[in-house]
């Protein structure tokens, strides 16, 4: 599914933004736990790659939720629980070596996700 409705909206950068941010989180775990010098492991790598294609197919286009917030759930069970281990060990250190990004991204999931698109809503409806 591509969605582009918000993409012109200048108030909303928030995609780009926050794949630098996953980025820098997945590179923070990723030195730290499987002793990569430069760069990502291929699992890593892998995973990032992923974030990056949901990004960029998230229907709320640059009007995003925080993925931890969002009614979408689009990421699959497996990648889902990668991420969320990622994010729970980096989001504290991220304070210390990102501290910018860090706040933005605290800030943003404080922010009240936007309802889903009418289509899927009724999709998520019907399998409940
Ligand atoms: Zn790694």
């Amino acid at each position: 599914m591509k969605s582009v409705e918000f993409r012109t909206d200048k108030r909303f950068i928030r995609r780009a933004r926050e794949l630098k941010t996953v980025g820098a989180m997945v590179r923070l775990y990723c030195r730290a736990h499987h002793h990569t010098l430069q760069g990502l492991c291929g699992e890593c790598s892998t995973l990032l790659d992923y974030a990056r294609r949901r990004l960029e197919a998230c229907p709320f286009g640059d009007a995003k939720p925080a993925c931890n917030k969002c009614l979408a759930h689009c990421y699959s069970a497996h990648h889902r629980e990668q991420i969320r281990i990622i994010m729970r060990w980096a989001g504290p250190r991220m304070l210390r070596y990102h501290p910018l990004m860090a706040i933005r991204h605290l800030l943003a999931a404080r922010r009240p996700p936007p309802r889903l698109p009418e289509k899927k809503a009724r999709v998520r409806k019907m399998a409940n």
